[in-house]
């Protein structure tokens, strides 16, 4: 195999919460010069197989992939997984398991919105939803940026969706320990997402990477869509304390929300292990 010099494995379809369809993405991603490609999309493997195919008929390796939500120290923390089984029935039904009460929660949003002046956000959200088991804040972002109630999807989770916020709905995800175990159990490995944007002390972050370990898991994602230069440094020095192989992928949803396209990244700082060297058997 010839070592791919630019993987893309972190984006997301119009099967979770990106606006372009999984053979979109292979096209843009093959435009965009990438030779290893993931399509994770939340807690759903539903746009696997098209990712593939599509994939395939480019001529564009590809890995398995799912970004799957997870309650950790009352927290929300995503864990990526790469190169497993998407066709697995203890994967299949932990996802599902996942992805139940998204749907009272957006009820819930709606009926929150709706009290500081915000009406009809639910079924407003529901015109961008492309998968009805997925309906998730994004969808009711581009609602409120749409609708002229904020300037960008940004302001609206500034303002509205996150904690504290008045559209905030908390919601308990799957536990780390069963992410990690579907992903693994079904021949993957699993990568703690976009680590610097969890506001953790340091010690829950030492506590995340630990237990993360000790339950299996495998990779950090160092390169990211929403890292800075620092902080790519800063998780690469973790990789290495942790002996944890290191990931790289934009976390693409959309061309006019992304900061970051398929496959513009930075390259993997020296000295780490990537991630796809442990999964060179699972390539598609
Ligand atoms: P949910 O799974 O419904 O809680 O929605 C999470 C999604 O919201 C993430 O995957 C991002 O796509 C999006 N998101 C979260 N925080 C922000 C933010 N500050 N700005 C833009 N998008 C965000
Ligand atoms: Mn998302
Ligand atoms: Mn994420
Ligand atoms: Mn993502």
């Amino acid at each position: 195999m010839t070592f791919p010099l630019n993987p893309d494995l972190h984006c997301h379809s119009t099967t979770s919460d990106g606006t372009l369809t999984p053979e979109e993405l292979a096209a843009r991603a093959k435009a965009n010069g990438v030779d290893l490609w993931a399509l994770t999309d939340h807690d759903e493997v539903g746009g696997q197989q098209r990712a593939m195919d599509a994939a395939r008929g480019l001529g564009l390796r590809y890995l398995t992939g799912v970004e799957i939500s997870v309650t950790f120290a009352d927290s929300t923390v995503h864990v990526v997984g790469l190169g497993f089984d998407h066709t697995d029935p203890r994967m299949m039904e932990g996802l599902a398991d996942t992805r139940d009460g998204r749907g009272p929660r957006a009820v819930e949003m709606g009926a929150q919105l709706a009290k500081v002046g915000i009406p009809g956000a639910y079924e407003g959200a529901l015109k961008y939803v492309g998968n009805p088991r997925l309906i998730s804040r994004t969808h009711f972002a581009r609602f409120l940026v749409e609708s002229g109630v904020c300037r960008d999807t940004a302001e609206v989770f500034r303002k509205y969706l996150t904690e504290g916020k008045p559209g905030f709905v908390p919601h308990r995800w799957a536990r780390l320990g069963d992410a990690v175990s579907w992903i693994t159990d079904s021949g993957g490995v699993a990568v703690i997402a976009h680590p610097a944007r969890y506001n953790f002390s340091a010690t829950l972050e030492y506590a995340l990477f630990s237990e993360f370990r000790q339950h299996g898991g495998q990779a950090v994602e160092v390169v990211t869509g929403n890292h800075s230069a620092a902080e790519v440094l800063r998780y690469a020095d973790l990789a290495r304390e942790f002996d944890l192989a290191a990931s790289r992928g934009s976390d693409f949803h959309s061309p006019d929300e992304s900061h970051i396209d398929l496959g513009k990244l930075a390259p993997l700082p020296a000295g780490l292990t990537p991630v796809w060297s442990l999964l060179t058997e699972r390539i598609h």
